[in-house]
């Protein structure tokens, strides 16, 4: 193994960016990660025309005496920071329904080494902890967001929520969150036909847009590679309508930006689908309930609660964690006939 403080994989990456799930339950029930009925979940196949109304599907979320207590993961983040870690990024299931998260954010931000700490939410409950947030110290935000259309939203989330989206992001930048990021899965004859309209909207409201292609990570099992539309596409359709100029971006970044020449905002493809960025990936996951990942492909989760809940100390939990990142694997293998979808799904595992 690499002699240094670092984490550094076998591949030479070394990790600077820790993603860490706060929770694996979401209040939205999205159709291409955590879909709520029998029907949605084979949306894929029988599409909208066909999708009746059916039995919900039970979830079966981890057990709260699994969850990681606030200082558990403070602790753990303190650790990672001493190790190189320099971003960290609160995610979920939906982050928001941690009750005190705002707590747990100004625990973090006090830890000297983080140079940038943000949150992924999918902004239905953001407005009433948006000042909370912003006074424990949460600089940036991304929000997901998949359609403008309030029965189209409905249909891809399980929820009437856009009004309250739009309503959060509008509050993050009223509030200084800088950049709010937006994020869109995009997903063939469900929400592509409203790729221009929602550049549209980055364009007006000056937002930073990344459009996310659809990957085989949702609960149903659903996911088919058609239905998948590939960031050229997305990428030529918006240059049939605006006119963009790139932006330069780290090697290790998930997007490829773009910005409108004529403008505020920009909009980023995001393609690990089709144009795989996994030899620069610099991640690390932390599920909810303590478990390392390496890959977001990964079959294989490493234990650490149980390290934490059995009196490791910082030497040994730093040792265990460079053990394990040694191990990231070199690439995923989404459309390999050998690629075996993740046991668990985006929203246990931490998007
Ligand atoms: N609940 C929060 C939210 O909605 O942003 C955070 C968790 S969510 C799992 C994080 C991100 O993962 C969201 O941007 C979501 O759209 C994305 N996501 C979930 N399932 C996905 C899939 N199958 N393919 C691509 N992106 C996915």
């Amino acid at each position: 193994m690499a002699g240094t403080d670092l984490l550094v994989d076998s591949h030479g990456r070394v990790l600077r960016d820790l993603r860490v799930s706060l929770t694996d339950r979401c209040n939205f029930r999205c159709l291409y990660c955590l879909p709520e009925t029998e029907a949605a979940q084979n949306f894929y196949r029988g599409r909208w025309a066909q999708m009746p109304d059916s039995t919900p599907i039970v979830q079966q979320w981890v057990p709260r005496t699994h969850l990681l207590s606030f200082e558990e993961i403070e602790r753990v983040i303190r650790v990672a920071v001493h190790l190189g870690i320099r971003k960290i990024r609160l995610t979920g299931g939906e982050p928001l329904l941690r009750s005190d998260v705002e707590h747990l954010v100004a625990r973090i931000a006090k830890i000297p080494g983080i140079e940038d700490l943000a949150m992924t939410t999918n902004g239905f409950l953001f407005a009433s902890k948006a000042q909370a947030l912003r006074e424990a110290g949460l600089r940036r935000v991304s929000f997901s967001l998949d359609s403008l259309d309030r029965a189209n939203f409905k249909k891809i989330t399980g929820r009437d929520g856009l009004d309250d989206v739009l309503h959060s992001i509008q509050l993050a930048q009223d509030l200084g969150f800088a950049p709010v990021k937006v994020n869109a899965v995009v997903i063939r004859e469900i929400n592509d036909h409203e790729i221009e309209a929602l550049a549209e909207f980055a364009r007006q409201h000056d937002l930073s847009f990344r459009f996310i292609e659809f990957m085989p990570l949702d609960s149903a099992r659903a996911w088919q590679k058609d239905m998948v539309v590939p960031g050229r596409e997305i990428l030529e359709r918006l240059r049939g309508r605006f006119e963009l100029q790139p932006v330069a971006a780290d090697a290790s970044s998930t997007s490829k930006r773009w910005a409108f020449a004529d403008g505020r905002g920009e909009i980023g493809i995001i393609a690990p689908v089709s144009e795989p960025f996994c030899g620069h990936c610099n991640r690390l996951r932390l599920t909810a309930d303590g478990k390392i990942r390496t890959c977001l492909f990964s079959v294989t989760e490493h234990d650490l609660r149980s390290l934490v809940r059995h009196g490791a100390d910082d030497a040994a939990i730093s040792d265990w964690l460079r053990g394990v990142v040694w191990q990231k694997e070199a690439r995923h293998h989404i459309g390999e006939p050998e690629f075996i979808a993740p046991p668990r799904s985006m929203s246990c595992i931490g998007g």
